[in-house]
């Protein structure tokens, strides 16, 4: 999409609940940080009153993920509270979200934390997390899952790949780690207003391992060669193809502390900071089955509820082009012949991390 500034930005998730289909990935990937959210739900200063304690998940997409952390989240803090202290959760995601497909789900899914609590209460914000977004130090727990990867915008055009991190163009790199560095520091300092003195923030996110790998090199592979094959054929025009660009990083540990060290920043400090690799459990899958379609299937669907949408967006026409229904299935199509052709084991490198905010001396 081109906004009025010309600007290219990222898209919400395939909606209709697509995303909450096709992200298993994720659903396992985000496991480890939920025990991180669980201990910081035993520590943080809860106020005596009647007063709701806010849980806010930034970046739920459709909300079938944000299931587990949010019963973990809630489990805990009954324990403290008791049944009839009300716990406001409150989802966010961009305005463009299909918030329909979350409230469906926080209302269906038989998974739901709400099934069972009369005194959990659930709502959704539709702004960006870019901003300050919630009253000031109102947010005693915060969440974020496989959001914070993406950045506000689109900083340059990658001429030679969809992924920054599989460019050679030094100009686009630098261009997106700047872009990554300042998206970073402004998420930290609205969440820094939001938090309670003493609340605690757990953010799971893409990141660069120790030896600086991206991961998924055999998807963009795949995806990157399904774009190309589409411009040989007179599908997709090279001018479109050279503007699309998935606008998401890996921030390597020491670009994930940067704002938080030196006497951190609007009294955030790290708690928790750590890079592992997840199981990758569609290749564990197809160690187990030998089903290569299988394989080939669930990587490119996982790509085109998550990405493709915001591919779609550089066509001349957006994703109200004539062709982005066509475009979808041709890339998801590729991009499944080609990972089912030769499955390889998928490196994905994350990043789990507990924010504190500070309690002021004396306070
Ligand atoms: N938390 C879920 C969903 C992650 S999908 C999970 O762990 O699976 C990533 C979500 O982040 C998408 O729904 C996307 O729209 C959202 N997102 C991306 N940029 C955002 C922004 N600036 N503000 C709010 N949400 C954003």
């Amino acid at each position: 999409m081109t906004g009025p500034s010309g600007d290219v930005r990222p898209m919400p998730m395939e909606g209709h609940g697509a995303y909450n289909r096709n992200s298993r990935v994720q659903a396992a990937g985000l496991l480890p940080a939920v025990t991180l959210l669980q201990d910081a739900t035993r520590i943080v200063p809860l106020e005596s009153g009647t007063q709701p304690v806010l849980v806010a998940d930034y970046g739920a997409s459709s909300g079938r993920n944000s299931l587990v952390p949010m019963a973990a989240a809630i489990g805990v803090l009954r324990e403290r509270l008791g049944p009839e202290r009300a716990i406001s959760i409150v989802h966010t995601d961009l305005p463009g979200n299909d918030f329909t497909a979350l409230f469906q789900t926080l209302e269906d899914d038989p998974d739901s934390y709400l099934k069972g609590d009369p005194a959990a209460f659930a709502s959704a914000v539709g702004r960006s997390f870019y901003e300050q977004i919630l009253p000031p130090e109102s947010v005693t727990l915060g969440w974020s899952s496989w959001a914070v990867q993406w950045l506000s915008r689109v900083p340059a055009v990658i001429p030679d790949q969809v992924q920054i991190a599989f460019s050679r163009d030094p100009d686009a790199c630098a261009a997106f780690a700047r872009q990554a560095a300042q998206d970073w520091r402004t998420f930290l300092f609205a969440r820094s207003r939001e938090l309670r003195p003493g609340g605690r923030l757990v953010v799971l996110t893409m990141a660069v391992d120790d030896a600086g790998e991206f991961g998924y090199r055999p998807l963009l592979a795949a995806i990157q060669a399904t774009l190309e094959g589409m411009v040989r054929e007179g599908f997709i025009r090279p001018d479109e193809l050279r503007l699309m660009a998935i606008p998401t990083v890996g921030r390597s540990r020491a670009e994930l502390a940067a704002p938080l060290e030196d006497g951190g920043l609007g009294g955030l400090t790290i708690a928790h900071l750590e890079v592992f690799h997840a199981e990758d459990r569609i290749w564990a899958q197809f160690e187990a089955d030998g089903d290569a379609q299988a394989f080939g299937a669930q990587w490119a669907a996982f790509s085109r509820a998550s990405v493709f949408p915001t591919l779609a967006g550089a066509l001349e026409g957006g994703r109200d082009d004539p062709r982005a229904a066509g475009f979808m299935e041709r890339l998801e199509a590729g991009t499944r012949v080609q990972l089912a052709a030769a499955p390889e084991p998928m490196l994905i490198p994350l990043a789990k991390m507990v924010i504190a905010k500070d309690v002021p001396a004396g306070g």
